[in-house]
This record gives C-alpha cells, structure tokens and sequence, in this order.
C-alpha cells in the first residue's frame, strides 16, 4: 500500500491486520473491517463495470446507511471524484451540482432517480452495486488493463464537498486525497480516539463531518463506528446506551435537544466520555448543563473548505471556557487578521484565516478550478474570531451575518448565547431585520415554551450582561427555526419569518 495515496488506506490495513474487528454497525447490523473492505470491493468493481473510471465524478445521496458509505470509499479508492449531497437537497440545488460536475453517475435509492432527470449520466441504485464481484478487484490490483489501473495520487481530487450554502449558491470545494490524509492526522492527534472506542453518527454523510472528520479518524485507529439512521434524541440516547458508545459527533442544534433529554448524561448514558460539537456555535448554557450532567462537549471550529476540525477543545478546559473553539491542530495555521490585513493582537477580533495541507485549494467548477485561497495559500474563511493568550479560539460569528443597527456592529451568535437561558425559550436565533432609521433592526426569533417571553423579559435579562445596542427590538415567537439539512441555522430565511408588519415597528430608547 506505500504507493497508495487513498485516504482511506488505513481501513485496508485494519482490515488485514485486525479483520475481526468490527469497523461499522447499523441497526441490527454489523460489518467486521474485513468484511467492510470486502463490501468496498464490491462495489468498487460494479462501478468499474459500468464504466466509472478514475477521474470520473460520482454524485451521490447521502443517506445515512452502510452503502453509502462503502460508496465513498469505492469511489475515491478507483480514482474517481465523489459528490456527496444531501438528502434533503432541493432540485435547484442538485441542478446547480449537476451542471458544475458533469457526474459520470448518480447513486441513490430508486425512489430518489426516479424523480431525476440524469442527462447522459448513469443511475445507480444501492442495490445494484452491492452485487459486484469482489474478487475482481483484489487487492492490490492496479495492474495494466484494468479499469483502474493505477492507484489515486494525492493530489487527485477525492471529494467535491459543497457547503451547505447558508450564505448563497453552493460552492464546491475540492478535497483531495492529501487534504483528506492530513486532517485524518490532525484530529487523531486532538482527539482521544483508539481501537476500543465505539463512536456515535448521527449526522448527515454528506457532512464533511463525516466525510473528513471523527469517522475517518476512528476507522482510522481500528475502532467501531456506529451509524445512526437518522437524528432523533430518544434513538441517540438508545445507541449510547445499547452499543456502549464512548464518543459522538453532534452539531449544537443537536446537543441542545439531547441537553432537554431525560436520560441523557449520567447515569443513562455514563459509557460516554465526550462528545465532539462543530459546525455551529456551541452555546454556553447547553455545554455547561450536559457538563452538570457528566457529558462534556469537546467544542471544534472547521468548515468544508478544511476538511472537518481545524481547532479542538482539551477536554479538561471545558468547565471554564464552555464555549472556546480551543487550540489548531498541529499541521493547520490559524490566523486572525483585523481590518488593516495585519495579525490581530491577542484577545481582539478579526477574520479567521487558515493555512495546511488539509485545507481545499480550489472549487470545482464547469469551468475549472478556481482558487479558494489568496496567493499565498491563506483561506479567508469569513468567520470572525479571536484567540486568547494561550492560542485558544473563539469564534464570535461571521461577517456577512453581522447586523448593522444604527451604524454599529453586533455579532447575532454574542446575542443568541446571551439570551439561550432566558425562562421560555427553547431555541433562539437572532437576525437583522430590514429597517428605514436603523439599517437593521435586532430581532429574536423564538421557539418558546409557555409561559413566553416578551420583549421587556429580553432587555431585563441582558441588562448588565450585553451592551444596549445589541438588545433585540422585536420579538418574533415563531413554531420553529428555520434550519438545513445538519440543523444548521438558515440566517438567510430568518428575515422572511419576521414578515413586514409595519406596526410592530418598536419604540428604541
Ligand atoms: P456556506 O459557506 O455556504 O455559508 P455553511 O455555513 O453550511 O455554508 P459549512 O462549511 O458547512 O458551510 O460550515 C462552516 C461554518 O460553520 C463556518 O464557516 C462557521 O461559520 C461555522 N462554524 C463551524 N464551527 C463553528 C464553531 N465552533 N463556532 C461557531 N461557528 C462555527
């Protein structure tokens, strides 16, 4: 394998040196890492029967099941590029995917090709490529003449990744074999993972979370994953408690309804020992009150563009700094550059750059590459943030949400942590509504328990705790958030929630 730049390498050498290990269980289910390389092979050698060759793209629905995930690795172990999406992806979504990659194939459940119009693509269901022959594709086998010939470089593409758009049309960010490699050894050096742990996954496989993240690097160390079908907090208690499960991945939006779950925390769930948030800011409330409960929640910074974790919490710094990002990870350079383009002094906030291996240099387009860093090979992540003293960070928000209300600058995350324990709400989220004196007026959106909230409990509770100009002035008690497919907060649908209703215009003292 010396020659082999696949960033899933190392299941192949699990898989002959502890083949008897189980790598993967879902449901009732369980697949040992020889027979997970075996399904790998498989499928690999049914994609290059119909014709997927190196190089190809591969769209692909991620749902949250074993085949989709020994797609990923058949996939990019034959060369070819991986683009995972959504489940819950729109159509205009898909088009936009579609017409950037020109995929030699798209591989779903049939319901799911049924309803697409493939072009010249192929389509491919779970079934059909679970019935390949494996023994065609032994390993090693890049011989002469076969469809796959030789072994991916690593600077090979092996996944387009396209962010979630929060913030627009999805960009898809090109993650190479290398990238993939190194933040597999960037979080195996941040995160307590070995063989004997047994890792929850409950988010969406598309998610580069999943993709780049905490599954990669327990594979990688010869431990079990287990795989969730879907997020729902009474199913995750269950597999904590059923499978033993020592750790987790779960982004905030998850970690606040297990935080409001009877048995979650000791002693229900006491095999846990932590569970990795990212993806979102962690609000402080939810992280100090499952620490009251004997979880602890190893907060990360990190997008698509870095392939997964670029800074990890230390598990012993939690209690004090619940909602730090921590420290980068040993291979990734983290800058925070204020609005002169100068390196920030500590404590002061600026855009958080990135610099490493592990971080995408282009996008993929129709087109060609285009570049995701400056000449340099900074990415500019459009994240606002600042590091402390001892080099932990804190990310304060992005740029493009900050409201501008009378001229002056408030974070939406600074206001939302502030308020997340307030009696009554059950989920916040705050934004900048669109207004004729003020620019934007702060507004919270609230899912609320009865009694609710008004306004005048908002600016008693922040009075002493957040400066007057980033109180909200209009309260919206909303059914619910509107949230993408990891429950990640749309802010870009928020101000169509608050509507136009000119006599709520409020007083502002
Ligand atoms: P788009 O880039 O199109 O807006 P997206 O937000 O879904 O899409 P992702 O790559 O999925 O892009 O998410 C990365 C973003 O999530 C980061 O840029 C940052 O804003 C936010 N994020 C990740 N981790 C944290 C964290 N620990 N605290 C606060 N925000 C975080």
């Amino acid at each position: 394998l010396s020659e082999n730049s696949w960033f899933g390498a190392r299941l192949v050498v699990n898989a002959a040196e502890a083949g008897s290990r189980v790598a993967l269980v879902f449901e009732d289910r369980s697949w040992t890492y020889a027979e997970l390389d075996l399904a790998i092979r498989r499928t690999l050698a049914r994609l290059a029967d119909r014709g997927v060759r190196r190089g190809d793209r591969v769209v692909m629905r991620g749902e949250a099941r074993p085949e989709a995930l020994v797609t990923m690795f058949a996939v990019t172990r034959m060369g070819a590029v991986l683009v995972p999406v959504h489940p819950q992806m729109t159509g205009r979504e898909l088009v936009v995917i579609r017409e950037e990659t020109a995929p030699r194939a798209v591989v779903a459940d049939p319901g799911f090709l049924e309803g697409l119009s493939l072009g010249t693509s192929l389509g491919l269901t779970w079934d059909e490529l679970n019935s390949g022959d494996p023994e065609s594709y032994e390993q090693p086998s890049y011989e002469a003449g076969s469809p796959v010939a030789e072994p991916p470089a690593g600077s090979d593409a092996a996944i387009i990744a396209f962010t979630s758009g929060t913030s627009g049309r999805p960009k898809g960010a090109v993650l190479t074999h290398d990238n993939l490699y190194w933040s597999m050894v960037n979080g195996m050096a941040r995160l307590p993972v070995d063989e004997d742990d047994t890792v929850l996954v409950a988010t969406p496989l598309a998610h580069v979370a999943v993709l780049g993240g905490l599954p990669q690097y327990t594979w990688a160390r010869g431990g079990t994953v287990v795989l969730a079908p879907r997020f729902e907090p009474d199913l995750f208690v269950d597999l904590v408690r059923d499978h033993g499960a020592t750790a987790a991945f779960a982004v905030p939006a998850m970690l606040s309804l297990l935080a409001r779950h009877p048995r979650f925390g000791t002693p229900g769930t006491h095999s846990l020992r932590w569970v990795l948030a990212g993806g979102a800011p962690a609000l402080s409330s939810t992280t100090t009150g499952l620490l009251d409960r004997g979880v602890k929640v190893v907060n990360s910074y990190g997008l698509t563009e870095s392939s997964a974790g670029v800074t990890y919490a230390a598990l012993d710094e939690v209690a004090d700094r619940p909602t730090s990002a921590g420290r980068p990870v040993p291979h990734v350079e983290l800058l925070v550059v204020d609005e002169k383009g100068e390196e920030a002094p500590v404590d002061h906030v600026g855009e958080i750059r990135l610099r490493g291996p592990s971080v995408a240099a282009s996008y993929w387009t129709r087109d060609g590459l285009r570049p995701a860093t400056d000449p340099e090979g900074w990415f500019h992540s459009g994240d606002r943030g600042r590091c402390d003293a001892q080099g932990r960070l804190d990310v304060v928000g992005r740029a493009k949400e900050l409201i501008i209300t009378g001229g002056e600058n408030v974070d939406p995350a600074e206001v939302e942590n502030a308020l997340a324990d307030l009696p009554g709400v059950l989920e916040i989220a705050v934004g900048g509504c669109p207004d004729p004196v003020w620019g934007e007026l702060v507004t919270a959106f609230v899912v609320a328990s009865a009694p609710e909230p008004v306004l005048d409990d908002i600016r008693e509770h922040l009075e002493g705790r957040l400066a007057r100009h980033k109180w909200p002035r209009r309260l919206r008690v909303v059914p619910a958030l509107p949230r993408g497919a990891t429950g990640k907060l749309q802010r870009r649908a928020l101000t169509e929630l608050a509507g136009d209703r000119p006599a709520d215009r409020p007083q502002v003292d």
